[in-house]
């Protein structure tokens, strides 16, 4: 018997939406010069939220000039220790400021509430507190002795986890004494401004921190300014590849995160249970927008009709709607574009002969919604099995050995994470050295920490993220 549960709605009294907002120059809010206003809209409910301002080319050239001047001025000039005065104070700031960007989140990208309070903000915070701790410490890194920040740096952030990206970009980028541009996903665009009001409110010195929002081509502007020293990308392959062709011959040092396909392999002594839950969570986490999550299931042969059986019963108790309801498992998908290539790929899955597989579930009027969905009957050659759908999508799989598995789950241009469930220690070691992820998660998945690093192999990107590797990218030795 599964229980109803009466609506649990987060009051969104709490944050104050601007009509309209410029762009975040040299510590205040600008009026684009030869750019033009765009909406950003709730993707639960398709009601326009703010007009925002689609950078061009004259108010990224404004924004780079006005953070090398503030890197030239103070920011390169600070001690490490006052850098990390400025860290701890931002990451205090969205602490006591959690609640709100929270709700706003949920707002603007859709996620559940539960999701962006209990795991993006805390984590947000925690990189700051993180890289704060690191400001003055950078000869002790392992990157030589004296250690030197490159400059300025121009950050592209994708739209699936906007203020997470966001600090992954900016925390060890000032830690490590550079100044920054970062330019939001165009569909994503609050949080990152509410953040520029965190700088003021901070007393960050002004050019520390630009925020131009915009859509593709603010951001191919941004990164092929030649006044940028260092490019910082998440998002598709396919950018990042254009990226890394655009700024090859040039000086400037890059580091990209890109897609996945990440296997999750269940052996057949892992805990059911367990690894039920890891399933559900490694895939339908964040309505699955996730570059590592666990898109293949890799099931042991032997317990595939009880992993299945209980898989399916798991997902008909899942939530789907209002990313504002407390009890909301999974919220809205975050575009009509992104839910049109979820769409597309479903169906070829379809086509191609895998059977597909949701629970009944009923789906909200407006707005954008996919359901939790499986595919069975998934061979290794299928689109499904081989592209990231980047939604609420779950390929099964079987195999029989270790040596299967390993195999199956590195069959796929990208490497960025994978899931090992199983009771024996050995062969989570065995297995962690086999696969090509750049993280591994045994017993657990999707689980982020700021001192852990983080990043791909292969077609999933170059550079880490998180954790003292994270500074390299924006460290001269
Ligand atoms: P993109 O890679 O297009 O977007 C990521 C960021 O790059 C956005 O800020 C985007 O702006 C910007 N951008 C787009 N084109 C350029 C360019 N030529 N130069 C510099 N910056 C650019 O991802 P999408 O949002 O279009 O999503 C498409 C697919 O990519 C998804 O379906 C998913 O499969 C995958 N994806 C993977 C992510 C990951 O973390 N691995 C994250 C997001 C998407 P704008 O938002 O305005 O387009």
């Amino acid at each position: 018997m599964s229980f109803e549960y009466a609506p649990a709605p987060e009051s969104r009294a709490i944050v104050d939406i601007k009509s309209s907002y410029g762009l975040f120059i040299n510590g205040d809010f600008t009026e684009s010069q030869d750019g033009k206003p765009f909406k950003t809209v709730s993707p639960a409910s398709e009601e326009v939220l703010a007009e925002v301002t689609e950078a061009g080319p004259a108010d990224v050239d404004k924004a780079v000039r006005a953070a090398r001047r503030a890197y030239d001025r103070t920011w390169s000039k600070l001690s490490g220790r006052d850098r990390a005065k400025y860290l701890y104070r931002i990451a205090r700031i969205v602490q006591e400021r959690s609640r709100e960007l929270a709700v706003l989140e949920s707002l603007d990208n859709g996620k559940p509430i539960r999701e962006s309070r209990d795991v993006d903000v805390p984590l947000v915070a925690a990189h700051f507190f993180y890289y704060a701790g690191w400001a003055d410490k950078l000869e002790y890194a392992g990157f030589g002795p004296d250690p030197q920040p490159l400059g300025v740096a121009g950050q592209v952030i994708p739209w699936n986890f906007p203020l997470l990206m966001l600090a992954w970009k900016i925390a060890p980028a000032l830690a490590a004494g550079n100044t920054v541009i970062l330019k939001p996903a165009e569909t994503t665009p609050l949080t990152a401004l509410a953040f520029a009001e965190i700088c003021q409110q901070a007393d960050l010195p002004p050019g520390v921190v630009n925020i131009i929002t915009g859509a593709g081509d603010t951001g191919r502007a941004l990164v092929e300014h030649h006044g940028v020293d260092k490019v910082a990308f998440t998002g598709s392959t396919e950018v990042g590849r254009a990226i890394a062709k655009s700024v090859a011959g040039s000086n400037k040092k890059v580091t990209l995160e890109l897609g996945g396909k990440a296997a999750n392999v269940i052996f057949e002594d892992a805990p059911v249970d367990q690894a039920v839950e890891g399933i559900i969570n490694g895939i339908f986490f964040n309505q699955g927008h996730v570059c590592c999550a666990g898109s293949r299931l890799l099931v042991q042969e032997s317990v595939y009709d009880e992993v299945l059986a209980r898989l399916k019963r798991r997902m008909s108790t899942l939530r789907v709607g209002d990313p504002l309801d407390k009890n909301t498992d999974i919220g809205a998908i975050n575009s009509a574009m992104q839910l049109a290539k979820i769409r597309e790929l479903s169906q070829i899955g379809e086509d191609e002969g895998a059977e597909r597989w949701s629970p009944a579930c009923e789906l909200p009027e407006h707005g954008y919604w996919f359901p939790p969905t499986i595919f069975t009957g998934v061979s290794q050659a299928h689109r499904i099995a081989r592209e990231e759908i980047f939604g609420p999508v779950l390929s099964v799989l079987t195999f029989r050995t270790p040596a299967e598995a390993v195999e199956k789950a590195n069959n796929t241009p990208f490497g960025l994470s994978a899931g090992v469930w199983t009771e024996k220690g050995s062969r989570i070691l065995w297995m962690a050295n086999q696969l090509r992820a750049g993280v591994v998660w045994a017993n657990t998945f999707n689980r982020f920490d700021p001192t852990s690093p983080f990043g791909g192999y292969k077609e999933s990107g170059y550079g880490r993220e998180g954790g003292r590797h994270g500074l390299e990218g924006y460290l001269a030795h």
